[in-house]
């Protein structure tokens, strides 16, 4: 089934205990469908300014993603993003962000992307968000992503956008500074209150859980030693997750249990590298030999 994105598609510089990576290929959206790409063509709808770099588009064609809905406008500047990784990797601090292009109108979805049934909202303004939902009514499923920066400055928006969406995945941290509530599990619950149907939170390398309607899944991270750049472990997970979800067509608890695992793997491997040097390295056999080491470590015995 189609699967359609929007986000950003920006430049990155990060600084980190395991070293600095400057004007690197990054953005919800690029993370996303790099990672979705493993399950299914994401199609993408989005813009870069004109000095968006040509090997970054390489990059980019690598994966089994569409680009007819990338637009590279004349006279804007791409989105830039600069972190910085604490000592535990855990946390970071934005030390930079430049909307530039990001603060401008979607370029318009091709006639072909028009089918799209599986649509994905990256982290992005929520205005854009909203306009490439409301372009979709005929969708089976869509899922936004946010973060503290739209939290604070686009409460409005976004809370508008929740009461559109199915699904929205956040981080602990933001789903706290949504909600004001310091328990996690209940911060989910006033979430679903808003209007989606489940929640997934995401805790970093503690995991997920997922609050439905119909259920709970809880999954820890898969145990990683290689930790180089965490930027993008959430997108990518997201990316996992819908991917497989546009894949199977299972929206079931036990569809949904299936597509967080296979985010929590994807994402596991994004974290191996800055940017996406080590999603371009792997192959689904991969992705599909570490879900197995995964079950059997989470499989709890009778
Ligand atoms: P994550 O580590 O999953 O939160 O995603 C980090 C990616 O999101 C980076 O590659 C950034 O370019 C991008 N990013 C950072 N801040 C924003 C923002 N406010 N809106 C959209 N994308 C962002």
């Amino acid at each position: 089934m189609p699967l359609i994105v929007t986000g950003s598609i920006g430049i990155d510089s990060i600084q980190a205990p395991t070293g600095d990576a400057d004007d690197v290929l990054g953005g919800s959206c690029t993370h996303f469908a790099a990672a979705a790409s493993f399950f299914t063509k994401a199609r993408i709808v989005a813009a870069v300014g004109d000095d968006f770099p040509e090997h970054h588009l390489a990059t980019m064609e690598q994966f089994n993603v569409d680009l007819a809905g990338l637009e590279k406008r004349a006279g804007s500047k791409t989105f830039r993003w600069r972190g910085k990784y604490h000592e535990n990797m855990n946390d970071r601090d934005t030390l930079e962000v430049d909307l530039n292009v990001l603060a401008e109108a979607l370029p318009p979805v091709p006639e072909d992307y028009k089918n799209s049934q599986y649509v994905f909202l990256a982290n992005t303004h929520p205005a854009a968000q909203l306009d490439m939902l409301n372009q979709f009514p005929g969708r089976r499923l869509s899922i936004a992503d946010t973060m503290d920066l739209w939290i604070e400055t686009e409460r409005e928006s976004l809370l508008e956008l929740l009461s559109k969406i199915d699904g929205l995945v956040l981080n602990d941290s933001e789903a706290i500074m949504l909600t004001e509530d310091s328990n996690t599990v209940r911060a989910a619950d006033r979430i679903l209150e808003t209007g989606p149907k489940f929640v997934v939170v995401k805790k970093g390398e503690h995991g997920a859980f997922l609050v439905h309607q119909d259920g709970h899944v809880v999954l820890p991270a898969f145990p990683a030693r290689n930790v180089v750049d965490p930027t993008g472990a959430g997108d990518s997970f997201a990316g996992g997750m819908m991917g497989c979800l546009a894949a199977t067509g299972d929206l079931s608890i036990d569809g949904l249990r299936q597509a967080m695992a296979y985010g929590t793997i994807v994402a596991s491997f994004n974290i191996e590298s800055f940017s996406l040097t080590r999603l371009t390295e792997i192959e689904r056999g991969h992705i599909d030999e570490r879900l197995e080491q995964f079950r059997q470590m989470t499989v709890i015995g009778a």
